[in-house]
């Protein structure tokens, strides 16, 4: 029997691990690791490795479908196609192009990313926005406004260079494991690891040093540490002059961060906190990963910015084992920000709300009428539909209904709309709120380009046919350009890259050509260039070439615990799902592992409340309740507890109130109570 190997990317973590599927007589019969790929290196993660899972799936979506009373039946793609363009068409005459709303994936390609904001522009919408919303958005504002690239600076194989790593608000050993592999790597060769985090994770069991911090202090933290830093005289003054802009105003915000006081707010030793301000500093090379335990914050652009200065003062970055390394979640989200499926940015990160950004693409896509931004973000989408603004949105490959905080009201405000199209795999909650669903391929059902975490672009390609009547997300996207009478002739995957190579800078060498030779990471401004693994190394692209150090205050979270609500809920991943869980809650060996939603309690609080390991508890906020199965230890300190949110009832309980620059949710900080369910 003849079998073929494919080259792909794992569906899951912004890793962006490859293996290659095996197919005989059409069917993928198995994975075959890859021992020579830059970030794997054959390794792979329990979801990495349960991925094929999903590809025969007998809950996929095989077939366009139409709402009928309560139910759905099965349409032909014409009829489909007239259905989205017949509802689209409507709220935009009746009400405007401002009227309708999109949300890209970071599980797509680049290409169908890049697709999906051009439909919507053209459209005349500048509502367009994808799930780093949720994730990553503070790392966008935050790093392009103290470093110039909203990127991770350095690759990940460079972790085993670094001396010391730091690694704030990440549980990796869980989230990103093949990347904790770098990190093993490091420490054998004598790296010191700091871990913070509010919570003791398989992270924290790799910590030199272990900083243990109440939730939403983490600019306390960080502020903290620059204060030892400067005033025991461990900056890079060097560094910092020919560098930096900035240094003198950090310098006298942090004055009265003393170790102390810092250890009242964080809850952290003060002992500790110089421990780690000295060992961060001094290394010859120290590197700084963070992730949602920093973003997830209505203080999170705050967060980002602090952690940048960290790095700034101290030298840390442009060279082997430095930098700032924003650990990305989902396996695309990178590149769906990069190609501009984002409210704020067009494709490369133009401004939207920059007149000389719609001259740009007018002439690149020879149109007119570009839409100005910003335009509204994926949360701000949702209060606008609430509030009747948005009258149509088209959905592809997210479940907001799960994902997004308080989702009873994101539910309602769905509901609300005059039409909802969704294009997914499976029929999520999204989904069954929907007047028409469109069923798409999965990664290893089309080709396409995808950008890791650490900004490499790799070319994943088709291993398999989808099933039934399932269409590859570029194929579908174009044919609704096409019945909304917009030119859209992109016949492969290739040609949509030929375009991104015309009119996105940083990917202008990356041609699919090259990528058949392997992965390059961006900025890669020509053909013959080899692509940028690190960032920063002879400058910054801001003014006169230097970073600015930006100071922020402390401010606490949002909502904080009360005699009503005197628990703070912290929510995060486990190792065997993925963000909204749609694929892994679906993968037998992956929910097999962890069936369950759960809250992790701390003993003491439990025992007070008369809770057994594995009772079911009703968790409430001022939003909602949930039942979860109580999970005891000493993971959490007293006072907080922790819920993953790959379960539907999680996100009933989390606050909307968001980040006031980068529009994130405090995914990371509410006041919640529990009780015994008898
Ligand atoms: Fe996939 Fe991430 Fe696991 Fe690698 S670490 S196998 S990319 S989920």
């Amino acid at each position: 029997m003849t079998k073929v190997l494919v080259p792909t990317v794992c569906p899951y973590c912004g890793a962006g691990c490859g293996f290659c599927i095996a197919v005989e007589k059409e069917r993928a019969s198995g994975i075959e690791y890859m021992p020579d790929h830059p970030v794997s290196q054959g390794a792979l993660c329990a979801k990495g490795n349960a991925a094929l899972e999903i590809l025969c799936h007998p809950e996929r979506l095989v077939s366009p479908l139409k709402r009928r009373g309560e139910g759905w039946v099965s349409i032909s793609w014409p009829e489909a196609m007239d259905l989205v363009a017949r509802g689209l068409s409507q709220a935009k005459k009746k009400h405007g192009p401002r009227s309708l709303a999109f949300l890209s994936s970071s599980k797509c390609s680049n290409e169908d990313n890049y697709l999906m904001q051009k439909l919507a522009r053209l459209l005349g919408s500048p509502h367009i926005d994808n799930c780093a919303r949720l994730c990553h958005s503070p790392s966008v504002v935050g790093l392009n406004r103290t470093l110039g690239a909203a990127g991770m600076t350095n690759p990940i194989p460079d972790i085993a260079s670094s001396r010391c790593i730091f690694i704030i608000g990440s549980n990796l050993a869980e989230n990103h494991p093949v990347i904790s592999r770098w990190i093993h790597r490091a420490k054998d060769r004598g790296a010191a690891v700091i871990v913070a985090d509010p919570r003791a994770t398989p992270t924290s069991w790799m910590a030199d040093i272990f900083l243990q911090l109440k939730p939403g202090t983490d600019v306390a933290l960080l502020n903290g540490m620059a204060h030892v830093i400067i005033k025991e005289g461990l900056i890079n003054r060097d560094y910092i002059d020919r560098s930096t802009r900035g240094f003198e105003a950090l310098a006298e915000a942090v004055k009265e961060a003393t170790a102390e006081r810092t250890a009242e707010i964080t809850g952290v030793a003060a002992e500790d906190i110089v421990q780690a301000a000295r060992a961060y500093a001094k290394s010859p090379a120290s590197s700084i990963l963070y992730s949602m335990g920093i973003t997830q914050h209505s203080t999170g652009t705050d967060n980002v910015q602090a952690v940048s200065n960290l790095a700034l003062i101290c030298g840390q970055l442009g060279r082997p084992g430095t930098g700032v390394m924003p650990l990305r979640g989902q396996n695309n989200v990178q590149g769906a920000c990069d190609m501009g499926a984002l409210a704020e940015f067009y494709p490369g990160y133009k401004k939207a709300a920059d007149p000389k950004t719609i001259q740009y693409f007018s002439a690149a896509w020879s149109v007119h009428d570009l839409p100005l931004g910003p335009g509204l973000t994926a949360t701000e989408m949702i209060e606008a539909a609430a509030a009747g603004t948005i009258k149509a949105m088209y959905i592809m490959g997210e479940d907001p209904a799960n994902s997004d905080p308080c989702s009873e009201n994101v539910r309602q405000a769905l509901e609300s709309l005059d039409f909802l199209v969704v294009q997914d795999i499976f029929m999520t909650a999204t989904a069954q709120l929907a007047d028409v669903v469109l069923p798409g391929a999965v990664w290893a059902e089309k080709e396409g380009s995808f950008t890791n975490t650490e900004r490499r672009v790799q070319w994943s390609h088709k291993a398999i046919e989808p099933p039934g009547a399932a269409r590859s997300d570029g194929e579908i996207i174009c044919d609704v350009a096409r019945s909304m009478g917009l030119q859209f002739d992109y016949p492969h995957a290739a040609s949509v890259l030929d375009e991104i190579n015309r009119t996105v800078p940083q990917y202008a060498g990356i041609t699919r050509e090259r990528l058949d030779a392997g992965s390059i990471a961006w900025p890669c401004p020509t053909a013959d260039h080899p692509g940028t693994p690190i960032l920063h190394c002879s400058g910054f692209n801001l003014a006169d070439g230097k970073a600015s150090i930006v100071p922020v205050a402390f401010r606490p979270a949002a909502e904080a615990a009360s005699s009503d609500y005197p628990f703070i809920l912290t929510t995060g991943r486990v190792a065997v799902h993925h963000n909204a869980g749609s694929m892994t809650r679906r993968s037998p060996s992956l929910i097999s592992r962890e069936p369950d939603l759960y809250v992790e309690m701390n003993r003491e609080d439990a025992a007070a409340l008369d809770v057994q390991d594995g009772d079911e508890v009703k968790i409430t906020t001022i939003r909602g309740e949930t039942a979860a199965i109580a999970r005891l230890g000493d993971r959490v300190k007293k006072g907080v507890v922790f819920m993953p949110f790959h379960f539907p009832g999680t996100n009933i309980l989390t606050t909307e109130i968001t980040d006031q620059e980068a529009r994130i949710p405090e995914f990371k900080v509410c006041a919640c109570n529990i009780s015994r369910r008898d």
